[in-house]
């Protein structure tokens, strides 16, 4: 802890905190609408078991002022303990960010697939794949804002140690991003497994893409409908996912493969980070929760051109991306369409928006094809 101290001490005598609060005037971000000079002076005196400051919490959101219409987080987690040493800022952030979710709230878990209604029927001549993704963190590791490369090789390797006792459809093998040439990466990537290269400003503005491509890789099996990216924004994202509108087998497959997965790291030792408020802890508190991103890629070029098109996804708590992943733009009408919350909802419950969800996007796509109103489909506010 001594190097700790001294770390906050040099911190804190050298300049005053008035001379280092960063400008925020002209930014949009959850956290910069919270953080105040009084604030940013109190949690300057404080900092996790690990060595994770303020300032490295806010670095990414000082240096992405984000745009007016698309509010950005801001601020990243270096460890668990950054929620709780760090809650005068992360608390209001999260309740900004989830819905007015807040501090006393308690999350709830449901990963019983059988809870879901219907989700198998989703039109395939509309639904091009449906997929569901989850974040987990390991318990004792640093995050990949703060981790050292050693934590960071450590992570992989026990990951590939637990994921090896995968059996049956899961079975798989781990393919070391520094052990790929740079066309097979770009193949995985075109075809939708495995996630792209650090040159989000947000990624590396929080850290996340140091040592880049050190001890990063994907695990899949081997008709890569079960893959787990390990160690990119979170140690690991676990995602179920294949061709059509089967929700339902998908959702089935993510539940079975990931509690798995979690009795696997149990047994090696290594729980999840977890807590009953915030549910599983992971690196970007927009992620709290579920983690859970279920979603499809849908063909609406119709009704992505109506008037109401944000105000139907807004209603029924869907948020659309282009297929090329977040913050790419849809081509020929095709969305990735998914669950808006995370936190505050279950997994069955989410997956269950989307599935409603979607049914009521493709009814109406079919009505406007044919030129006929939507307006007795407009769904009130979920
Ligand atoms: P994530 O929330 O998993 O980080 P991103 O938006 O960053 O999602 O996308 C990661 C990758 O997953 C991208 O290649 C994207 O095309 C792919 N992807 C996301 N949703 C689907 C889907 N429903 N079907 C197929 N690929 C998908
Ligand atoms: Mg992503």
């Amino acid at each position: 802890m001594g190097h700790i101290n001294a770390k906050l001490a040099r911190l804190n005598k050298q300049q005053s905190a008035e001379d280092e609060y960063p400008d925020l005037e002209h930014h949009h971000n959850h956290m910069a609408k919270v953080l105040t000079l009084d604030m940013y002076k109190r949690l300057r005196q404080r900092c996790t078991p690990s060595g994770f400051t303020i300032d490295n919490v806010i670095q990414t959101g000082v240096d992405n002022p984000g745009h007016p219409f698309i509010m950005t987080v801001g601020c990243v987690a270096g460890d668990e303990e950054t929620y709780e040493v760090f809650k005068e800022l992360l608390d209001p952030v999260i309740q900004d960010r989830h819905g007015g979710y807040k501090p006393t709230d308690k999350h709830k878990t449901d990963l019983n697939p059988s809870n879901l209604k219907g989700g198998d029927d989703l039109d395939p001549n509309y639904v091009l794949s449906s997929r569901v993704r989850t974040g987990r963190s390991i318990r004792g590791f640093c995050l990949p804002p703060h981790c050292s490369r050693g934590e960071r090789r450590a992570v992989e390797k026990l990951s590939v140690q637990a994921l090896g006792a995968l059996a049956g459809d899961l079975k798989g093998k781990y393919y070391a991003l520094k052990n790929m040439t740079e066309a097979e990466q770009q193949q995985l990537i075109d075809d939708h497994f495995l996630f792209d290269k650090p040159v989000s400003p947000l990624l590396l503005a929080s850290g996340m893409a140091r040592d880049w491509p050190d001890a990063r890789g994907i695990w899949h099996n081997d008709s890569k409908t079960f893959l787990v990216w390990v160690n990119e924004e979170d140690h690991l994202r676990v995602i179920s996912m294949q061709k059509g509108g089967k929700m339902k087998e998908v959702f089935t497959r993510f539940c079975i493969g990931l509690t798995k997965i979690e009795e696997l790291f149990r047994n090696k030792g290594h729980a999840f980070m977890w807590n009953e408020h915030l549910g599983y802890v992971l690196t970007c508190p927009s992620n709290l929760g579920t983690g859970l991103r279920a979603g499809v890629h849908v063909k609406l070029p119709n009704l992505s051109k109506y008037r109401q098109f944000e105000e139907i996804l807004k209603r029924l708590r869907l948020q659309k991306r282009g297929t090329g992943g977040v913050d790419t733009a849809a081509v020929g009408g095709v969305f990735d369409i998914s669950n808006a919350d995370r936190l505050g909802f279950s997994e069955v419950e989410l997956v269950q928006m989307v599935v409603d969800g979607v049914k009521l996007l493709i009814e109406m796509e079919k009505r406007l094809e044919k030129g006929q109103s939507v307006d007795d489909l407009m769904p009130a506010q979920k």
